[in-house]
């Protein structure tokens, strides 16, 4: 089977052909850096790991783009609650997301780009858009106006027709023409940071950000976009949208999305309360290898329940492993070869490829190098094992681990020297206590008084222009199958 993957964007799997031959162009969302990255976060970040280093196993180059989203609603709340200013505030936070990589065995982009260092680039596709009547200004502000790209919808196969009139908005405080309309630029409001350009005073919309990182570093048109599936609605729509209608061109070719990582049966989240990083779980004693192992076990589009048990399983499993290799290295065979032996080591490297090129199928391809390791400590035990066939095992675990990177811990005792584990708590305070919204996601079929509540509150958050808390709400009614759109007459919703 040739290399294929899942793309969102066909709503199918697609066997893999680079725009250019032997070289792949890819862009993966990274980390808003108003804090530690969570293990949810990290779930995401190993499955575009091992996709890169599959691709490169597969003998394609790589140009590889990450983005940090440095300024935003939650990283100039946080700055300002911690007292830091944004830049040096979100410096140390990509610090410690790089000190979490290496740990983690993630290998490192190309290309690691901070928004706020694009802000020429940014202004420069906005005035384009707006040269073309995809964008307008309001209040000092600009905003894409979806209705003019007749695409919009085209990846989250969202239907926005027959939407339901729910709670009530000021519609006075309304400044879009549309309520899908979503900003580009936002007007500076005192006392947050804001940069002085042609479009005037104030800072980059999210969603802009990536548009302009992705083609600036990669072309108009690309390979491969990736992120978790929350991400498909509204920010890669918007990023499709936006770069679409500036360029008249397709923007990414592959899109790539993997679910999320649950815990209690709610994705894992920092506004649930629900959540582990790093360090928490390297404080507790797991290394970073079984944390690594246990995010990629799971082919990426199937969610991944996270428990403390799940992850000694994986410390056993990779035990198995060591121990293994151990027995290889160490126990003496008599000389020889056993045909069969070698013959079943090729055959579970070819495998454990075919279950990768299978749009990446994890799971199948452990599955193989664990069935070969029984195989092979079975015929250890009877003496069968022969000398010569050492290498053949030998070389079938180097392989693999080019894109498991599971066996080795030498960055986790060198940086558990070096101080690591203190650094987890300079973690400034969280925006605000969040009420536990467990249940929401649970129940799947909330009533529609449930709904209404949500709303409002979500209105209320508005209101105290609490904005990232109003778009986590609208996040968590999306997630159990909640749609909404805002008029000028209220928030509407529909059941998707
Ligand atoms: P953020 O820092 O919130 O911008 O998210 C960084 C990446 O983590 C994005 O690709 C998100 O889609 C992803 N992500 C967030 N929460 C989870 C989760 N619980 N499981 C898997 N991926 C997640
Ligand atoms: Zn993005």
């Amino acid at each position: 089977m040739p290399l294929s993957f899942f793309n969102t964007l066909s709503g199918k799997v697609e066997e893999f052909k680079p725009l250019e031959a032997g070289r792949v162009r890819m862009y993966t969302c990274g980390p808003t850096v108003y804090d530690y990255a969570h293990i949810g976060n990290f779930r995401t970040f190993v499955f575009q790991d091992i996709l890169r280093r599959h691709l490169k196993y597969r003998g394609y180059q790589i140009l590889h783009v990450m983005n940090v989203t440095d300024v935003d609603d939650k990283t100039i709340a946080n700055s300002q609650a911690a007292g830091v200013p944004l830049r040096e505030f979100t410096t140390r936070y990509i610090q410690a997301f790089q000190a979490d990589r290496e740990l983690l065995n993630l290998e490192t982009p190309e290309l690691v780009v901070r928004a706020s260092d694009h802000i020429p680039d940014i202004v420069k596709v906005i005035q384009t858009l707006i040269e073309k009547g995809y964008a307008y200004a309001s209040e000092g502000s600009y905003y894409f106006r979806v209705q003019k790209f007749s695409d919009y919808g085209k990846l989250s196969k969202l239907d926005f027709s027959g939407m339901r009139v729910g709670a009530r908005v000021d519609a006075d405080k309304y400044e879009k023409d549309s309520a899908r309309d979503f900003a580009l630029w936002k007007t500076a409001k005192p006392g947050e940071p804001a940069w002085d350009t042609p479009l005037g005073r104030g800072r980059p919309g999210w969603h802009i950000e990536c548009s302009v990182m992705a083609m600036k570093y990669l072309g108009e048109t690309f390979d491969i976009h990736s992120g978790g599936s929350d991400l498909i609605f509204p920010h890669h729509e918007n990023e499709i949208a936006q770069s679409e209608s500036a360029t008249g061109k397709p923007f990414a070719r592959y899109w790539l999305h993997s679910e999320h990582l649950i815990v209690n049966g709610e994705k894992m989240s920092k506004s649930a309360g629900s959540f582990y990083t790093l360090r928490d779980l390297v404080a507790k004693g797991y290394k970073p290898t079984a944390i690594r192992y246990l995010l990629a076990s799971v082919p990426f589009r199937k969610p991944l329940n996270f428990t403390f048990d799940g992850l000694r399983q994986a410390e056993q499993s990779l035990d198995r492993l060591r121990n293994f290799l151990y027995r290889l290295s160490h126990e003496q065979f008599s000389p020889g070869e056993n045909p069969q032996l070698a013959k079943h080591a090729n055959e579970t490297r070819a495998e454990f490829e075919a279950a990768l090129d299978d749009n990446l199928n994890t799971a199948e391809a452990l599955a193989a190098v664990f069935n070969l390791v029984r195989d092979a400590n079975t015929a250890m035990d009877r003496g069968e094992f022969r000398e010569g066939d050492k290498a053949f095992f030998a070389n079938v675990l180097e392989r693999w681990e080019e894109i498991f990177a599971v066996l080795k811990d030498d960055d986790y005792d060198k940086l558990r020297k070096g101080g690591y584990l203190q650094e987890r708590h300079v973690a400034a305070p969280p925006l605000e206590p969040e009420r536990n919204r467990e249940g929401i996601l649970q129940l799947g079929t909330l009533s529609d008084e449930q709904i209404e509540d949500s709303i409002r509150e979500r209105e209320q958050a508005r209101r105290q222009a609490d904005y990232a808390r109003a778009d986590r709400i609208r996040q968590e009614l999306l997630e159990a199958g909640i749609l909404l759109e805002d008029t000028k007459g209220g928030t509407r919703w529909k059941r998707k």
